[in-house]
């Protein structure tokens, strides 16, 4: 689901990554995926026009602002709403957030996006936004792909080689699972790497297709 006023071209760059993680994975046509967009349930307001909860993006995002701290999001607060959501209980499915807005965790002032294991992923586009706009673009895409490869579960734990514990496990190689703390710097290399044809590694491409196989 997307919040209000996120650029349609950088949803679009989001559901490319998704197709794109799924095609190395080798389970492009394997995976249902549903766009909410700005998804707002028919019942998302009540007679007095105030939110209902769990029943619209705008919720959500709200939630994460209440939690969160001046101008930016509480990534894990909003993941732990994921996590808890009725929706998750009737029907179990990878969430993925594109927000806006700058997002922030326990240990960080600031995270490009959040991911968890086998659940989801919260992408923020909020850091790429003064980039020139194709640029930017691509940058999401790689940020995406970034994300959508640890709900995918990398980097395996039990991985010994070129492997890197920063914030989570990261790749070492040439690779888009290499982390980027220096915001957008890292990911404009990493995204000129990925256009120059490395995007996961050998070792990220096998796990992740692993990762589907059991
Ligand atoms: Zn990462
Ligand atoms: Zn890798």
């Amino acid at each position: 689901m997307v919040e209000d006023g996120v650029d349609q071209t950088h949803v679009d760059a989001v559901i490319k990554s998704i197709h794109a993680v799924t095609q190395i994975a080798g389970v492009n046509n394997a995976l249902q995926i549903n766009n909410f967009g700005v998804w707002r349930s028919h019942n998302w307001l009540n007679s007095q026009d105030q939110m209902t909860e769990w029943n619209s993006v705008d919720w959500y995002i709200e939630q994460a602002q209440v939690h969160g701290r001046h101008k930016q999001l509480h990534g894990g607060h909003l993941m732990k709403l994921l996590w808890n959501e009725p929706w998750q209980k009737m029907h179990a499915h990878y969430d993925i957030v594109i927000t806006k807005q700058d997002l922030y965790d326990e240990k960080c002032n600031f995270v490009i996006g959040l991911a968890v294991h086998r659940f989801g992923t919260i992408i923020s586009t909020n850091r790429f936004l003064n980039l020139e706009s194709e640029v930017a673009r691509e940058c999401i895409v790689t940020e995406a792909m970034h994300e959508i490869g640890h709900m995918f579960g990398l980097i395996l734990s039990t991985r010994t080689q070129c492997v890197d514990e920063s914030l989570g496990l990261h790749c070492t190689n040439k690779c888009i699972m290499r982390q980027g703390l220096s915001v957008p710097h890292d990911w404009l290399v990493f995204t000129e790497d990925r256009l120059n044809g490395f995007s996961f590694c050998d070792l990220c491409t096998r796990d992740l297709k692993r990762y589907f196989s059991k």
